[in-house]
């Protein structure tokens, strides 16, 4: 499935990926953490190994020691990972987003510090925009950073925020000043150095990693931990989106692909009036629609991939891919469990925890509202938010 769109260089490195993943990692978050937490060290481990696979390092420059591999690559590995883990999938998206904003926009003393542990897997990085009044509307963020002298000194609420357990430093979006557009800031903050309180969330899934609260009260940070320029903030953020909406597309589309290979497998097993449920045609139909809807998720997600690898603009394109997977995901995870019966809502079988990983995946990154209103004002030049 897909496999057309893959040079042979691609396939190998897909191959041995997914062997390595179906060997080592897909029990771990199927059977012994499934839907129980997966302490730091752990992660850590798996992180290391993931890695040499050119996770994480792909989106880093080699000059800055990543692994030099195309955007489009990069994101069929991580297909993968979501393929044998949702939860995995989440500590790779955080960290190649960090290490990605770490390489684009931060001075040299916080680059040469902070990214190499990203790269190698030995660190864990959060990425803090979210607050408990702050979600949809990025401009309403009330975190305040206050100057005092060559530092600022922070008071705010983060939230929603994944790794936030794991993290050894987070970079947060706090206000500067009273512009909403210009007056929005980047620090990255040291959870040794600059120390901040992380309280765990209990969620429908997504529960073998960490997604976290963070409580920060007078924290000290030298005005030289300041990511990007002053007040540039948004700018930038909206600058990530574009990427990291790609990442969350294909967190979508790995999720409605395995499904789809769950309902696939027990179709052609199960038996009922005499015969396979697969050799019935509502269920015939049911998985066509499914491997229609997966393979347009594939397609939409690897233009946005190959546009970004290009250096076209893909704001709409990486809107779309995010909406479509997103949502596909929910329907086909549904239609996996529907075809397994009363199999399907029970642990024995992985559709139950696909159906509900799928619910989570269209709200992070911009909802699925948010992305119909960046098509629409795409379209038409009108904003409707
Ligand atoms: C598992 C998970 C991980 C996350 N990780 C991170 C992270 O690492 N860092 C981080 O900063 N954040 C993170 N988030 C937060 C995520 O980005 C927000 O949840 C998301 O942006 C939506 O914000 P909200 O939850 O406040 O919903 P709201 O913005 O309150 O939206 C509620 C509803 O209203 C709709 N809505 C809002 N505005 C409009 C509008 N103008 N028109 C029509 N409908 C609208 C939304 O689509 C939604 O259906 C994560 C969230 C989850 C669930």
């Amino acid at each position: 499935m897909g496999h057309v769109f893959r040079t042979e260089e691609q396939q190998a490195a897909i191959d041995g990926f997914k062997r390595f993943l179906d060997d080592k990692i897909g029990a771990i978050f199927s059977k012994e953490y499934r839907d129980k937490f997966v302490p730091r060290e752990k992660m850590q481990k798996i992180m290391r190994e993931l890695v040499r696979f050119g996770l994480v390092s792909s989106v880093v420059s080699e000059a800055n020691g990543g692994m030099g591999i195309d955007w489009l690559t990069m994101i069929m590995l991580f297909e993968e990972v979501v393929v044998a883990a949702t939860d995995l999938s989440v500590p790779v998206l955080i960290n190649s987003f960090g290490a990605h904003m770490l390489e684009k926009l931060a001075p040299v003393h916080l680059r040469e510090r902070y990214l190499p542990g990203l790269i190698s897997g030995e660190t864990f990085c959060s990425i803090g925009i979210s607050e408990p009044d702050v979600g949809s509307n990025v401009l309403e963020i009330k975190t305040r950073a206050r100057r005092d002298g060559d530092y600022f000194i922070i008071n705010g609420e983060k939230t929603w925020i994944s790794n936030g357990a794991y993290s050894d430093f987070l970079i947060c979006t706090c206000r500067t000043g009273d512009d909403p557009r210009r007056s929005l800031t980047h620090f990255l903050l040291d959870r040794k150095e600059h120390p901040y309180e992380v309280r765990e969330i209990h969620k429908i899934a997504w529960n073998s990693q960490s997604t976290a609260q963070i409580f920060l009260t007078d924290v000290r940070v030298p005005a030289s931990n300041i990511i990007g320029n002053e007040g540039e903030a948004l700018k930038n953020t909206l600058s990530m989106f574009e990427r990291s909406r790609v990442f969350v597309a294909a967190q979508g589309l790995g999720i409605g692909r395995r499904a789809l290979e769950e309902a696939v497998r027990y179709a052609r097993e199960r038996r009922q009036h005499g015969k396979v449920i697969a050799g019935h045609q509502l269920i015939s139909a049911m998985l066509a629609e499914m491997a229609t809807n997966v393979d347009a998720a594939r397609l939409l997600t690897y233009r946005a991939a190959s546009m970004i690898e290009a250096g076209v603009p893909a704001e709409m394109e990486a809107a779309m891919a995010k909406y479509f997977a997103c949502e596909a995901a929910v329907t086909v995870a549904r239609q996996a469990v529907q075809i397994h019966g009363g199999n399907g809502v029970t642990k024995e079988f992985l559709v139950e925890k696909l159906a509900r990983e799928a619910i989570v995946v269209p709200i992070p990154e911009g909802t699925t509202q948010i992305q119909q209103l960046i098509i629409g004002r795409a379209l038409t030049g009108v904003n409707a938010f």
